[in-house]
């Protein structure tokens, strides 16, 4: 079976900066293989496509460019914000709020987005949302672990079931 458009595909990956000789930034084996459903919007295109027609027990090695991976980092996503808000029973946790440190905030559609904080000042807080891998060419490679059919009710839930997916 091919991966395609609603198969559950299992594999393990790894993610080097630049070229297969760059730094590892994430390793999922065996022990803990990624799970994901193909054509569903949850993984990069550029990505998906480079896994495409691919089999149980191919491997693979790619590079994305930063323009088909997380893009170019914007100055849109850089804000600065009221430092109140970072209060706590009036108080900013200075230890959390710190220069360098990464912040979960909340878009304004209440998802979860992660900022870094690049500046500290006496009324607010500069927050840079930008991917950390934006800018970045990335090099993935991996072997396909099996490849098999969504089920009626993953395709509907538009997720992965079971073991690596949710449970519910
Ligand atoms: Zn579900």
């Amino acid at each position: 079976m091919k991966v395609e458009k609603n198969k559950v595909v299992t594999m393990t990956y790894t993610l080097h900066l630049n070229d297969e000789q760059g730094e590892v930034i994430q390793k999922v084996d065996e022990s803990k293989p990624f799970v994901q459903m193909f054509g569903v919007g949850a993984l990069l295109p550029a990505f998906e496509n480079n896994l495409t027609g691919l089999e149980e027990g191919d491997t693979f090695g790619f590079a994305l460019a930063a323009e088909e991976g997380y893009g170019d980092p914007s100055d849109e996503a850089i804000l600065k914000l009221e430092k109140n808000i970072f209060e706590v029973e009036d108080v900013v946790d200075t230890e959390m709020v710190a220069v360098g440190k990464m912040i979960t905030m909340q878009d304004n559609n209440g998802n979860p987005i992660d900022g870094k904080v690049l500046a500290v000042e006496d009324d607010s807080v500069i927050m840079d949302f930008n991917h950390p891998l934006a800018g970045e060419s990335l090099y993935f490679s991996g072997s396909i672990l099996n490849v098999r059919d969504a089920s009626e009710e993953e395709l509907s839930h538009g997720h992965v079931h079971g073991a690596g997916g949710h449970h519910h």
